[in-house]
């Protein structure tokens, strides 16, 4: 029997692969930041900010003590701004509780989603933990013929379960030398980024072509399969961002109406706050937030209003809140990207 095609992925990485600076040292912080701006953006982009940003905040905890002005600073050009608030914010998590072993601990990160965790997990710690990218979903539908069928999150759960299945089989190879969590899962994505390209993919050197279904049926363009197009329903809402004097927001508690929010709080709408006795408000500022949710495109308009007191609220399903990053009710994002606009502003 020949080598499995996890094992000549792996030779061929070993060889081939590009020098990138987080693969020199990957530390858990390195590895982290680095998998954070390359979301959503391109190697070649990224390597520039990665170096400087390393050069600023060589260390987690220079970047947790660091102001939040210096952090976007050393952003800016890299766009998606939010991954850069994360990171600081996960950085002030990480000094206090210690970088996380576990995927739940990555997860519990802001700006840390499965793929993320995944990587540093596996790069860093060499952790047996899947990967699932762009780049990854190419390959492993291309080498299976997956095809997306009619359910999204099923292709999705069957493109997880193949790069588990992927890594499971490479670090139980025997054929050569020991393979390691963080080659393979690297191999996958320059794979991916190298030689399984969606337009034009270079099969004829591909380490992997023999072992590749949808070379071998001649259907390498039908894979992965394009989404299907969403069919968006645009939505509109009112809510209302109340201050009081502490500098606290009014936040309710979405009942079993809110389809998308039922148990997350929020600002409250005008029917959540029917009967509460709030007495003087006074008119501050209307704005707008954008936000996506299933097949709902919705625009929300808030109008921010002061109250000199802070009213006493019990019996209600209703809370004063100090924004920022004590807080720790469960907020929904749109309730996070309100409060933070409120919060910029004031900042
Ligand atoms: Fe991709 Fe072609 Fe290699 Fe298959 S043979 S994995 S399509 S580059």
């Amino acid at each position: 029997m020949g080598k499995a095609y996890q094992t000549r992925l792996v030779e061929w990485f070993l060889k081939e692969q590009r020098v990138l600076p987080w693969r020199d040292n990957p530390s858990p912080y390195r590895v982290w930041v680095s998998e954070i701006m390359l979301q959503q953006t391109q190697v070649k982009t990224v390597l520039p900010y990665f170096e400087r940003f390393m050069g600023r905040f060589p260390t987690v905890e220079k970047l947790a003590k660091a102001k939040s002005e210096a952090v976007l600073s050393a952003w800016a050009g890299l766009g998606y701004y939010s991954r850069a608030r994360n990171l600081h914010q996960a950085a002030k998590q990480i000094v206090k509780m210690g970088f996380p072993e576990t995927l739940e601990g990555w997860l519990e990160l802001p700006g840390v989603g499965r793929y993320t965790a995944g990587a540093v997990l596996s790069i860093a710690y060499e952790k047996p933990t899947a990967i699932l990218d762009g780049n990854v979903e190419r390959v492993l539908s291309r080498l299976l013929t997956l095809s997306r069928g009619d359910s999204d999150s099923e292709y999705r759960t069957r493109l997880w379960n193949e790069s588990q299945k992927a890594l499971d089989a490479a670090l139980a190879s025997k054929k050569s030398s020991k393979v390691r969590p963080s080659d393979f899962n690297q191999a996958l994505m320059e794979l991916g980024a190298m030689i399984c390209s969606p337009k034009k993919p270079a099969c004829s050197i591909c380490p992997v072509r023999k072992d590749c279904s949808a070379f071998s049926k001649g259907r390498v363009q039908d894979f992965p399969a394009p989404k299907k197009k969403k069919v968006w329903k645009e939505v509109r809402e009112e809510k209302f961002g109340i201050v009081n004097g502490d500098g606290k927001i009014l936040m309710s508690l979405s009942g079993d109406g809110a389809r998308w929010r039922k148990g997350l709080w929020d600002l409250p709408s005008e029917s959540e706050l029917s009967g509460v006795s709030l007495g003087r408000l006074e008119p501050w500022f209307v704005n707008e937030v954008k936000y996506v949710v299933t097949q709902h495109r919705v625009k929300r308009k808030i109008r921010w209003m002061k109250i000199s007191k802070s009213v006493d609220l019990g019996g209600t399903p209703l809370r004063w809140v100090l924004p920022g990053p004590d807080q720790t009710l469960p907020l929904g994002s749109p309730a996070k990207k309100s409060m933070n606009q409120l919060i910029a502003r004031s900042a």
